[in-house]
Parts: C-alpha cells; sequence; structure tokens
C-alpha cells in the first residue's frame, strides 16, 4: 500500500517505521504515571526534576544543533530555554502544584493557555512563541510521565523510518541520526520548521501523509520517497531491492570540489541557495559553486524587531566572507501576508499569495527597502561578487520602480541587478525584462503555483502541483529562449531534483542553484548527461501534453545516451 503526502526532503528512506508522538495534550491521560500523588513538596520536587531535565535536554539539543548545523538554527532552539524561565508559565504551575494538583495536569493546562493566549495575539514574533511554549510543555510533561517524546526511539538498531502526527522542530534535531533514515508525518507543510530542518539534515521526508498511521503498524518496513512524497508500506522484495539500491546512492555522494562538466565537456555551475551563513559554510563544505538564492527574509523572521542597516550589512558581510569569495546573490525581502515579519505591519487580506508580496511590500514600505539596498551596496563595496535579486517581479514597471529607489539611495552602487520569474507575467514578458536586468533567476516554486493556480502547500492538491507539468516545461522553454544572451538560472526546488538535471541542461539552462546538501548529488548527476541527448529529450518533452506523457519518457532515462 502506497500512502501519498508532501515530498519535503528529497532522497530515498528504507527501513522499519517507528512511531514516535506527542505526549500532550492527549498521549498524556493514557501513560501510567509511575508515581503520582504526594505531598506537595513531592510533587514540587517532582516538578522541578522535570523542568531541570528539560533545561539539560534543551540546552544540549542546542549544543548538538550547532555542531551539526550552525548556530542560526541553535538560537531557535535556545529560545525555547526562555520558556523555562518565564514567570507567566512557572508561577501558575507552581501555584496550581502547591494548591493540591497533579504536576502533569498543572503543567498541561498552564501550557495551553499560556499557548492559546499568545496564539491570539496580533504581534507575530509573540504568537509564534505559541509553538514554542507547547514545545516546552510537552518536554517537561514527558519528563514527569517518564517518556520523552521520541522514546520508541531509544534502543533502536538498524535503519529506521520515523512516523508522527507532527514533529517540532526540537524533535527533528533530537532524531538519532545513526538510526534515522527517513521521516512521514500525517501534518505539516513544505515551509514548516521541522520541513526544511530535514533537508538541512539531508533527512529525506514526506509530510501531508494522511493515513500513514493507521496504515502502517510499527516495525513494518516502508520505502520513503522524499522526492516522490510516498511512503510504500510493506513493499514487494523486488521494489525493496530497488529503492535500497536507490538510496545508497543518494546517500553516499562523492563531494565535488571543482566546478563540473556534462559528459561532452559542457560546464554547468552548481550553486547553493541558503538562509543563514551556517547554511553557506555547509554549501561551500559539499562543494557549492557560490550561493545563487540568499533569502534575506530569515534574518528579518529571526530578529526583534526590524534588523537596521548596519545589522544587516554586518550580517551579509558574514555571509560574503562565509563564501570565501564565491559569488553570491542576495534576494531581496521577501515577505507577504503568508509570512509576516516582526515589527512590519501588514493588512490583512484576502488572497496573501496574490496580494502585497515581495518586491510589491518592499516598495510600498520604502524606509525597510532604502535600509537594505543601503546595506547590501555597502556589502557590495566589500565583496565584489555580491549580486540583488528582487522577488515576484509581474512588470517592467516594477524594475523601473527599483531602478529610481537604487538612483535614490545608492547612486553609486556596483552589484549585478537581477530579477527572479516566479509570475507568469515575468515568464510572457521574459524578453523584455531580460534587457533591463543583468540576470534572471526562475523560481519554480512559485511559477509552477501561479502557472496551475495551486498551493505548493495544500495537499489535496499534490497531483496537480508539480514541477514536471508540462505547462510548467513549456513556461521554462519560454523563459531560457526569450532571455537570449541573458544569464538565467533555475533557484526553484526543481533545480535540485536529479531527474530535472537532464531536462533544464537540454533546455539550455547551465546554472542550477541548489538546496546545500543536494550540491553533490546534482554535481555527480550532470556528469552522466550528454548535452545532445539531453536536448533531443527536452524536445521530445515539450511536446509531452499530459503529466503521464512527461513521466514516462523521464523515466525512459534520455538524457544519458
Ligand atoms: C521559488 O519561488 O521558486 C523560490 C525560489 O522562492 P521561494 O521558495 O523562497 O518563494
Ligand atoms: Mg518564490
Amino acid at each position: 500500500m502506497i500512502v501519498t503526502g508532501i515530498p519535503v526532503s528529497g532522497g530515498i528512506a528504507v527501513g522499519r517505521l517507528v512511531v514516535v508522538g506527542a505526549l500532550m495534550p492527549t498521549d498524556v491521560d493514557s501513560v501510567s504515571v509511575s508515581e503520582s500523588g504526594g505531598s506537595a513538596e513531592e510533587r514540587m520536587t517532582r516538578l522541578v526534576a522535570a523542568v531541570a531535565a528539560s533545561r539539560q535536554e534543551i540546552s544540549s539539543i542546542a549544543a548538538q544543533t550547532r555542531q551539526r548545523i550552525g548556530s542560526d538554527p541553535a538560537a531557535i532552539i535556545e529560545a525555547q530555554l526562555l520558556v523555562l524561565d518565564d514567570p507567566e508559565w512557572w508561577e501558575p504551575i507552581r501555584d496550581e502544584v502547591l494548591g493540591g494538583a497533579e504536576p502533569t495536569t498543572a503543567v498541561r493546562s498552564v501550557t495551553e493557555a499560556v499557548a492559546e493566549a499568545l496564539a491570539s495575539l496580533d504581534d507575530p514574533y509573540l504568537r509564534e512563541r505559541s509553538a514554542d511554549v507547547l514545545d516546552v510543555g510537552q518536554r517537561v510533561a514527558g519528563h514527569l510521565v517518564g517518556r520523552s517524546r521520541t522514546h520508541a526511539l531509544h534502543g533502536q538498531t538498524g535503519d529506521v523510518v520515523v512516523a508522527a502526527h507532527e514533529l517540532t522542530p526540537t524533535d527533528t534535531l533530537d532524531l538519532d541520526l545513526d538510526v534515522v533514515r527517513g521521516i512521514v508525518t500525517e501534518a505539516g507543510a513544505r515551509t514548516s520548521h521541522a520541513a526544511i530542518l530535514a533537508r538541512q539534515l539531508g533527512i529525506p521526508a514526506v509530510v501531508g501523509a494522511v493515513g500513514v498511521l493507521e496504515a502502517a503498524a510499527p516495525g513494518v518496513v516502508v520505502v520513503l520517497d522524499g522526492d516522490a512524497g510516498t511512503c510504500e508500506i510493506d513493499p514487494e522484495p523486488h521494489a525493496l531491492d530497488l529503492a535500497r539500491a536507490r538510496s545508497l546512492g543518494r546517500a553516499t555522494p562523492s563531494v565535488i570540489t571543482q566546478s563540473v562538466t556534462t559528459r561532452d565537456g559542457v560546464q554547468v555551475h552548481v550553486l547553493a541557495n541558503a538562509s543563514s551563513v551556517s547554511d553557506v559554510e555547509r554549501a561551500v563544505a559539499e562543494g557549492a559553486d557560490g550561493i545563487g538564492l540568499y533569502r534575506t527574509e530569515f534574518l528579518f523572521m529571526r530578529s526583534d524587531g526590524l534588523p537596521d542597516e548596519a545589522t544587516q550589512a554586518e550580517h551579509y558581510a558574514a555571509v560574503a566572507e562565509a563564501a570565501g569569495g564565491r559569488p553570491v546573490t542576495f534576494r531581496t525581502l521577501d515577505v507577504g501576508g503568508d509570512k509576516p515579519v516582526p515589527g512590519l505591519k501588514m493588512d490583512p487580506e484576502e488572497n496573501p499569495f496574490l496580494g502585497v508580496r515581495g518586491i510589491r511590500l518592499t516598495l510600498a514600505n520604502r524606509p525597510v527597502f532604502d535600509a537594505q539596498l543601503r546595506a547590501l551596496a555597502r556589502t557590495s563595496d566589500a565583496f565584489p561578487g555580491v549580486s540583488v535579486m528582487v522577488p515576484m517581479v509581474s512588470g517592467l514597471e516594477e524594475l523601473d520602480d527599483v531602478r529610481r529607489v537604487l538612483q535614490d539611495v545608492a547612486p553609486r552602487v556596483a552589484f549585478r541587478l537581477g530579477a527572479m520569474v516566479e509570475v507568469p507575467s515575468a515568464a510572457l514578458l521574459v524578453d523584455a525584462l531580460a534587457r533591463e536586468v543583468d540576470f534572471l533567476s526562475v523560481g519554480t516554486n512559485d511559477l509552477t503555483a501561479y502557472l496551475l493556480a495551486a498551493d505548493r502547500g495544500n495537499r489535496h492538491l499534490h497531483g496537480l502541483y508539480s514541477e514536471f507539468h508540462p505547462a510548467v516545461l513549456r513556461a521554462l522553454h519560454l523563459i531560457r529562449d526569450g532571455a537570449k544572451e541573458t544569464p538565467v538560472s533555475v533557484c526553484g526546488e526543481l533545480a535540485g531534483d536529479p531527474r530535472a538535471t537532464g531536462l533544464l541542461i537540454g533546455l539550455g539552462y547551465r546554472q542550477l542553484s541548489v538546496s546545500g546538501p543536494l550540491v553533490p548529488a546534482v554535481k555527480e548527476r550532470i556528469r552522466t548527461i550528454d548535452t545532445a541527448a539531453a536536448e533531443r529529450a527536452a524536445e521530445e518533452l515539450l511536446r509531452a501534453r499530459r503529466h503521464r506523457d512527461v513521466d514516462a519518457i523521464l523515466e525512459s532515462r534520455p538524457f544519458e545516451a
């Protein structure tokens, strides 16, 4: 049986299914509490011990995270320590326990009340803290009942695929990477923190796989395909062998540090997408030729208020420094109604995806845009490889406005200016846009969503939302062809999918920007491609009329002949 969900972190995983679960709010009741009752003093002792154990655990996850994937994600985890010290959380729990309540009951009721109160606030930063409070409360409750949320993993050996209703960021970072090969959850979206962390850790993951917990008994062998978004339960022996071979091929790519060419000697640059200094360090270690997309919005989302020009300039310089002289393309702030930023007021919108997003938002918030462009101009003075790219461009007018702003705030600006092609109108106008900028980059994530009018995170539309849809392939051809001499890269998730490498090369793309951990696999793939065969295959793919025709052509591996 195959359960389908949303693919969020590529690769194949084969392993026994182990279910890990939340201990709150429902599970706590069913756990037999080994020690309950006792005097107020005894109950307080248990509570204090559980809080201390949680503090120690969170600190150790943060330390491991810093070592594994860097200081920015570690800081997200460390923020949870603040919850343990917050009197608004701690004092009512203490009072309830002193007043006769069981510690588990007190932790649960206060945690839920605090989380609920935070979730209802207008300030998006405080709203986000609601998830931290719940996460911490679950951890403390787990210690009180003598079980951690990932307790099912303790003592496991061999290869394991973790299944859960949902994983929090700390759950994800707490997974034992010696045994965990893949993750499948019933809830979650491509953009949830756990999904992003899974990608950074290089663990194949599928979210939104509704029904997987019911369909699969713990211990059964599953094949998780993080590219296709499927979890096959108890597969046939031959399917299992095939999957094992594919998982090994993917898991041990050799790191290629020099630039790579196709079999017939055509150079293709593989850059990385990044959103923190540690992402950049990791991408460089994986052999990336540079950073093709630096998502600056993460700096804004991580900050307490809006980061000022000096803070931004310092951060961008650290990014450029970490890239060690390789080119870096900074994308200007790309947020909107769906992605809130602390300190930036955004009116609620009926259709945030068709609303004030990306360049529309920054042009409407000049002080914010000006500060960012000044900071980027300062960075480019010190680091010549810096380019700047604007997101969500829909036509020439926005580029005219950007040029005017630049003239105003940084008249001597030295950086190369580029535009993302991710709105269908930009794809149709690509010849005109190409004349106005130094380079273009195709954001296939949004372009696919807007071409097909299908939300990338909506599991009901998963069959429709596909970057391999014939319409998307035709748009990719139109863009590469229409841009003529202007360099065009692809920086959406499609660029990191090894099934698409031959297609993109066949269409004429020579620069791909992919998630850092995927750099070696994409480079390896490029070395197997024959450009002439890829061009023929691309022509055939452009004639495909249905999605299944595309799949059939791709399956025949037409790029290597
Ligand atoms: C895209 O839309 O393809 C893209 C790269 O940008 P993001 O995923 O950040 O919207
Ligand atoms: Mg986008």
